[in-house]
């Protein structure tokens, strides 16, 4: 005997009278999220080819009415993807006959505390919007990917997002407090009684949905760490002679505790094609709050800067990038799409020792693949033990090689002790390389799934399920 099919119509009805008919299933809908920013999707997408059709979209308006749909996806064996800002880049929110929740109606700032620098709010609020409101108070939240625009704090927590100012204030990880979830089977993971600074009461099950991409239930609200606006800024750039002599720097300061908001160290590639400047490997450097701190940091950063031969060329590279950080893909899409070619980022980290490495076998390897076009570096997201490059490909618009630059790419970076991924996450695209990074982590991350999700509902086909 077969499995009963799934009353797909009794579902919608019912998925409808949860979400009080906020739902919807026309073909414009479901071509609207057929994909996020994954530019292997966007080259299909151009070419006219099919892409995995959702089911049906819902926005809910409360918990309550995501617990409602999360039931309804148990009982009728429905998969179901959490989506936020849609501004994903590895095809995360890809998923074949799901039902999309998509959180954007939740969206309201529940409770901002000026005392306790905290702020609570629903998972749909756009970055943008909270950011605003906190800037309204004299508060700001420093997370600010390029992504900024478009993405919501779900989707934030959900790749364990990082944004331009990391290097001072931290990734996503660093700035939640306390998160609420529904579990993939329509329980309830509540919030902690109070919020509090930290609390040594067990394993912090709520940190499991941090970079979980949807595939452990649904986060709707999350309290953030906030901080005052920044009275005093400094800005700069410096000229080095070679990329390892900025990594040298960057160690050093990151090592003084002279720790700047932004540090964007760019090869003469990147440098290239950003600031059309070919002569220089770039050092921006971005470093802000009270005056007299800042004025200690900025004296240990010069010194360190000029001991490893850096040259102060003034602001001018920085209010560029200030004015245009937003904006790279229509920028890239301007410049690639006319010549035949199509472009994606890499993102990964490593430790100062083997950093260099990374970078040239990188650059080496990725750039010899046939049909590559051009490897652009650039290195941000500075630690005390390392930092992350970020790579700008651009290739010849074909999927062919669109997958053989990422397979030599992956080899690299896991031959050369480097991380898959620093901030994007793993989706769709990274998917056949993670339990090489992971080990028997996947399988034990596994069985988490396993035992939370019974139902496999939750984001299927990804590389926990
Ligand atoms: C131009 C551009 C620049 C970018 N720059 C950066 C950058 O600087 N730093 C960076 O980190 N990323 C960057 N990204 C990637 C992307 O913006 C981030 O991954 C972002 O965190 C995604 O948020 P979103 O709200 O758009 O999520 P979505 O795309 O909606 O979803 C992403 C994943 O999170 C899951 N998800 C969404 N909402 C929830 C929820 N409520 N509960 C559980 N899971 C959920 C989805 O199922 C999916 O798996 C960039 C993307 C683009 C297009």
């Amino acid at each position: 005997m077969g499995e009963k099919p799934v009353p797909l119509r009794e579902f919608l009805r019912k998925v409808e009278e949860a979400v009080s008919g906020r739902v919807a299933s026309d073909a414009d809908t479901l071509r609207l999220y057929s994909r996020d920013y994954w530019p292997l999707a966007l080259l299909k997408e151009v070419r006219g080819e099919e892409l995995p059709k959702p089911l049906a979209v819902a926005w809910p308006e409360s918990v309550e009415e995501v617990v409602r749909l999360v039931r309804l996806c148990n009982e009728y064996r429905v998969p179901f993807v959490p989506y936020a800002g849609g501004s994903g880049v590895i095809g995360a929110t890809m998923c074949e006959g799901c039902l999309v929740i998509d959180v954007k109606r939740m969206n309201r700032v529940l409770s901002f505390s000026e005392e306790d620098a905290l702020v609570v709010a629903e998972s749909g609020v756009l970055l943008r919007k909270l950011e605003e409101f906190l800037n309204e108070k004299g508060f700001t939240l420093r997370h600010i990917p390029q992504s900024y625009p478009e993405a919501a704090l779900g989707g934030l927590i959900a790749t364990m997002s990082t944004g331009q100012f990391s290097t001072k204030y931290g990734g996503i990880e660093e700035l939640l407090v306390d998160l609420e979830a529904v579990a993939p089977d329509g329980g309830l993971i509540p919030m902690r009684r109070s919020i509090v600074p930290r609390a040594a009461t067990g394993p912090d099950l709520k940190r499991l949905l941090i970079g979980s991409e949807g595939q452990l239930g649904v986060v709707t609200k999350a309290a953030l760490k906030v901080f005052p606006l920044p009275s005093h800024t400094w800005r700069r750039a410096f000229a080095f002679p070679s990329f390892e002599a900025g990594l040298r720097a960057m160690r050093e300061i990151m090592l003084a505790w002279a720790t700047p908001a932004v540090a964007r160290l760019y090869d003469r590639d990147d440098s290239a094609a950003r600031f059309h400047d070919a002569r220089d490997i770039l050092l921006l450097i971005v470093e802000e709050g009270e005056e007299e701190l800042l004025r200690a940091k900025v004296s240990v950063i010069e010194r360190v800067v000029a001991k490893h031969g850096g040259v102060d060329i003034g602001e001018e590279y920085v209010e560029k990038w200030l004015r245009t950080r937003f904006d790279v893909i229509s920028e890239l899409k301007k410049l690639v799409v006319p010549l035949g070619l199509w472009f994606d980022t890499i993102e990964t980290a490593a430790t100062w020792s083997n950093l260099p490495r990374v970078y040239h076998e990188f650059k080496r390897r990725v750039r010899a693949v046939r049909g590559v076009y051009a490897v652009l570096a650039h290195a941000s997201h500075f630690y005390t033990t390392g930092a992350c490059i970020y790579f700008t490909l651009t290739y010849e618009a074909s999927e062919e090689v669109y997958w053989r630059m990422w397979r030599e790419a992956m080899r690299t970076l896991l031959e050369e002790g480097a991380t898959i991924s620093h901030h994007h996450g793993i989706g769709l695209l990274r998917r056949e390389w993670v339990g090489e990074e992971l080990g028997a982590a996947l399988e034990y991350l596994r069985r988490v799934k396993k035992a939370l999700d019974p139902m496999g509902v939750s984001n299927p086909g990804k590389w926990l399920g």
